[in-house]
């Protein structure tokens, strides 16, 4: 550990905790652009206890905390972040769990959890619920603080309950009404998702089959999947002229962007929203590409690009 080079390496935050801690952690490898700059401290709670204790010393010694899940909708800057990131990886956090008798119609699962694995699990088992997502890369807790989804449904569609453990430390549930899912969109509190129950069902194993390989062939036919990226950029935006959501996808093509480039980041031409990144880029090239391209945007057809893509700076986002 490279105590003395963090501002964090002289407290004692994490003094007789059940917590992993790594300083001046590195954490572009943990997200899907590899790009970005380390966190002064990654923190790993074993137990929902460590993770509640954790969260009431930062919140008393103003310790700034984020958490991290798949990093498949952040951008970490060059320089990297202050405080405290959080990774839910113990087992008490990646946990599923069907319900225990008669026919399955819910699932717990541990808000750290890999969405793909859970999907592949539960659709395996011939549960219906989650197919909709096939090809969102994300934890269930990133997965539902955006509503990732698409063309096929929304993560907010078959959620019954959430849990989440605000920065002062309580866990407080909600039900799906408290949390007005929308386009990518949720009201979920400042804090951390442990835990959801989703809503899902037993279907025809072959209809489920065909139905998974339909959302499949799609998601690969529209986006730059293999390329470094973290999904669309912006969201798509309401016309002022039609009241109506267009793609931001779209207006960034009509504007004559796609292939614009900064540095090692790119528009892609698959997709004109994704903005993917060469190896050897900087986190400050996509910065620039992304304000580049929501200005020009903006500059050709009047209507404002909103940025989805979460991004962490020090003092920042
Ligand atoms: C190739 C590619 C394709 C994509 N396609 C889609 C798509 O079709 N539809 C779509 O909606 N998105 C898509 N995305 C974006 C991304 O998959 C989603 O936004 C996803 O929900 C991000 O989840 P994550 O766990 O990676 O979150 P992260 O990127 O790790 O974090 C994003 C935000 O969520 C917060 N967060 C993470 N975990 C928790 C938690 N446990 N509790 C509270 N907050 C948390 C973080 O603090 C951060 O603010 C795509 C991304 C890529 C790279």
């Amino acid at each position: 550990m490279t105590m003395a080079t963090s501002p964090l390496g002289s407290t004692s935050l994490f003094a007789d905790l059940d917590v992993d801690v790594e300083l001046d952690a590195p954490l572009a490898q943990r997200t899907w652009y590899g790009v970005g700059g380390p966190a002064d401290a990654l923190v790993r709670p074993r137990t929902a206890e460590a993770l509640a204790t954790l969260l009431r010393r930062c919140h008393r010694n103003g310790v700034r905390v984020r958490v991290l899940g798949s990093g498949a909708n952040l951008l970490v800057a060059d320089e990297g972040v202050e405080g405290v990131v959080i990774l839910l990886d113990a087992e008490c956090f990646v946990a599923l769990q069907l319900n225990a008798e008669g026919p399955v119609t819910a699932a717990r699962v541990g808000g750290g959890r890999d969405l793909g694995k859970t999907i592949r699990e539960t659709t395996g088992a011939g549960l219906s619920g989650l197919e909709p997502l096939i090809g969102i890369p994300a934890s269930i807790g990133g997965a539902l603080r955006m509503n990732a989804g698409g063309k096929f449904g929304a993560i907010g569609d078959v959620v019954r309950a959430v849990g989440v453990v605000g920065l002062d430390g309580e866990e407080r549930t909600y039900g799906a009404a408290d949390l007005n899912f929308g386009y990518r969109h949720s009201d979920l509190p400042p804090g951390i998702v442990t835990w959801a129950v989703l809503a899902l069902h037993a279907a025809d194993p072959v209809a489920l089959r065909a139905r998974c390989k339909e959302v499949s062939a799609y998601k690969a036919s529209v986006q730059p999947l293999a390329a470094h990226s973290a999904g669309c950029m912006y969201r798509n935006p309401v016309d002022p002229a039609t009241n109506q959501r267009v793609s931001a996808g779209l207006l960034i093509d009509r504007a004559g962007l796609k292939g614009t480039r900064v540095g090692g980041a790119f528009v892609s031409e698959q997709h004109g929203n994704f903005i993917c990144v060469d190896p050897g880029a900087r986190a400050a090239d996509v910065a620039e590409l992304a304000a580049t391209v929501a200005d020009e945007t903006f500059r050709r057809t009047g209507i404002r690009l909103e940025r989805e893509v979460v991004f962490w700076s020090r003092g920042g986002e």
